[in-house]
Order: structure tokens, then sequence, then C-alpha cells
């Protein structure tokens, strides 16, 4: 019997290319700045005393047993942070998981699924995985909602799910509150404010939970230094947290990254400090940007920035990876000609980052 496994494998599947993460350089990584992750080593951040009491949590785990299906202790303390009841958080592997589990729950022959182009891809991967219809709304020219397309699109598709990364990724901007609110009054399907980077904006949708039944809200810690533990949050009505759990494989979220959770956010105070230093050297970095020839570097509420530049964008790139700079490349990705995305690193790094963009740029390549 011949085995071929393209019969065997959806269409759709076979379509869609894995999520890409781009090699090292050859002489070793200068400055890691291609991931949207925080500079910042925890246990830097984390005072002698923090750092013993994170050891003895995780000596203390339970190695020979399963996890909290439920994360019942992080989810109170995330939801006591947020000031939501338990019961309208649900803790997830990253919140790339509580992408999945709203596509899941939705997914079945006909259903729409839209989101902004260009947005986080993980949306649209996980719609088509799954064999839905995905609908990319463009974004205008300054790289905002455009509300005419959007209502054309809700009209028409009638999407059961929408997504809205707030701010978005990798434009970096927000999108404007009162158009995004429009989408949540106009939609009748569920609206998600996908809010990974609010540490760095500063805004949220979470005061509007209780006038929207349909909209959710995304967290994650991986953007704040977190990101190896893999935890992500979603918060939304209870009715849809309980149907969510029916969808959600048991143990998603393990029992070394729940002891962690719980120690570090005790003591978030010392995390965000972090934030307000990364904001610092965002502004820092887009005003040496700023007037520079052959850069456009786009204004950015995140600890990302998106900048196009005058020669190709693959130069750029391979020249920054030639010098152990990873940066994000989207230089051929629709709407994205020659653009890059920069994260911003520690101060170090973006020093390093800015000379070698300058030498770049004066070289011509
Ligand atoms: N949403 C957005 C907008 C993101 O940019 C990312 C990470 N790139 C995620 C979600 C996923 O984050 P995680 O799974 O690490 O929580």
């Amino acid at each position: 019997m011949s085995f071929d496994l393209r019969r065997v494998i959806r269409p759709e599947v076979q379509a869609l290319s894995a999520y890409h993460v781009a090699p090292l350089p050859p002489g070793g990584v200068q400055a890691k700045l291609d991931a949207n992750e925080s500079p910042f080593m925890l246990a830097e951040a984390l005072r002698e005393d923090l750092a013993a009491e994170l050891a003895k949590a995780l000596a203390d785990v339970e190695l020979h047993r399963y996890p909290d299906p439920e994360a019942r202790e992080l989810r109170e303390i995330l939801a006591g942070d947020l000031g939501v009841a338990p019961e309208q958080l649900l803790v997830t592997n990253g919140s790339d998981e509580a992408i999945q589990l709203l596509l899941l729950a939705v997914a079945g022959p006909g259903v729409s699924v839209a989101a902004p182009v260009p947005t986080f891809v993980m949306y649209e991967l996980g719609a088509r995985a799954l064999g839905l219809n995905f609908r990319g709304v463009p974004l205008s020219e300054g790289f905002d909602l455009d509300p005419e397309r959007f209502r054309q699109t809700l009209e028409t598709e009638r999407p059961k799910l929408v997504f809205l990364a707030w701010p978005n990724n990798p434009t970096g901007r927000l999108f404007d509150a009162t158009m995004v609110e429009a989408i949540i009054r106009t939609c009748d399907g569920l609206v998600v404010v996908d809010e990974a980077y609010t540490d760095y904006s500063g805004r949220s949708f979470l005061a509007k939970l209780k006038q929207y039944p349909n909209l959710v809200i995304l967290r994650t810690l991986s953007k704040i230094g977190l990101a190896g533990i893999r935890v992500g949050m979603l918060i939304g009505s209870a009715g849809l947290v309980l149907e969510l759990n029916k969808v959600r494989l048991p143990y998603n979220v393990n029992a070394l990254s729940q002891a962690v959770g719980r120690v570090v956010l005790r003591h978030a105070d010392v995390v965000r400090r972090r934030a307000a230093t990364i904001v610092k050297e965002r502004e820092r970095i887009l005003s040496a940007l700023h007037g520079r020839a052959g850069v456009t570097a786009y204004p950015s509420d995140a600890n990302f920035f998106l900048m196009r530049t005058g020669q190709p964008g693959d130069e750029v790139f391979r020249a920054l990876h030639l010098r152990g700079i990873l940066v994000r490349n989207f230089s051929r990705a629709p709407h994205l000609a020659n653009c890059l995305r920069v994260t911003i690193g520690t101060p170090a790094e973006n020093d390093l980052f800015l000379s070698a963009l300058a030498d770049i740029l004066s070289q011509g390549g």
C-alpha cells in the first residue's frame, strides 16, 4: 500500500506556512530585537529575597502530579489584579492558545473571522488551519482602522469573531478607540481586543466589559518579562469562559508556569517598573530616527516599532543580521513593503541598533 501524506493532510493546512523564526546570525546574537519580548532577565529584576521565594516555589511543585487544570490560584491573582470575577478569566498557554480556543469554539462550515491587515499573523493562520473564512480588512494609509470597510465586512460577512490587536502588531499603534467601540457595538459576533502590549500603551478596554457582552479581552505575561513560561489569559463573560473550557485541553498551563506566575505576580511592581524604562527607550529611539534620511519610523504605543527603509528591506535586514542584530523582516508581507519591526531592547542594545542602522544606511546596504 502506498501512503501519500498529501492525501491525508487537509489542503488548507498544506497551503499554510508555519510561524517563521529567522535563523541565528553566524557570529552570535548581539541584540535580540525580533520577538517583542522584554530585554530584561527576571532574575536581575528580582531582589535576592524574591529570587529565593521563586526557587522555593519551584522546589515545592509536585512534579509527579498533574497541574491544577484550572490554575485556580493563579487565576484568582490575575482576576484580582484586573478587578474581574475569577469566572470571567481563563488562564491559557500564552494568549496564542486563547486565540486558538476562540477559533475552535466558533469553527464550522461557512463561518467567517475578520481582522485588519496587516496584524498579528496567528489570527489568520489559526482561522485558515481550521478551514474558516478569513476576511482581512486593509488598514488606512496611516495604519488606522478603515471604518467604512469594516462596516461593510461586518454587514456582508457577519463574522463570528473579530480580532483587533490594540496596540496593533506589527504596526505598533493603538487604533482609534471610538472606531474600536463602534465595531464592538455593531458586530453581532465576538470582538476580541488583544491587549498584549497594554503595559506599554497604558490603555485598555477592560472597563467596557460590563457594557458589551460580546467584548473579549486578551492579555499575556509574555511582553513583560515572562515569555518563557507561556501564560496568557482571556477575560470575557462567565458564559463564554464556560464554553471555552469545553474545547480547552485539560492541563493547558503546566505546574512550573503556574508556580512562577503566582510568585512573580505577587511582585508585579518589579516587572511593571521595567515597562517604564522600555517606553522611555522607545521614545529615545524614535526621536533619534526622526527625520533621518533613508528610513521612516512609525510612532508606537508598544514595546516595538515599525520602520520602512528607502533601500530594499531585505538588504537592511541581512546587514543587521550579519552584525548580530535580530529584527523581524516584514519586507515582503502585503502592505509592508520594505518594513522591518524592531523590538525595544536594553539601552545598550538600542545604541548598537542605532549605530548599525546609521552605518548600513550610509553605506547603502
Ligand atoms: N497577540 C499579539 C498582538 C501578539 O503580538 C502576540 C505575540 N507576538 C501574541 C498575542 C501572543 O503572545 P503569547 O502567546 O506569548 O501570549
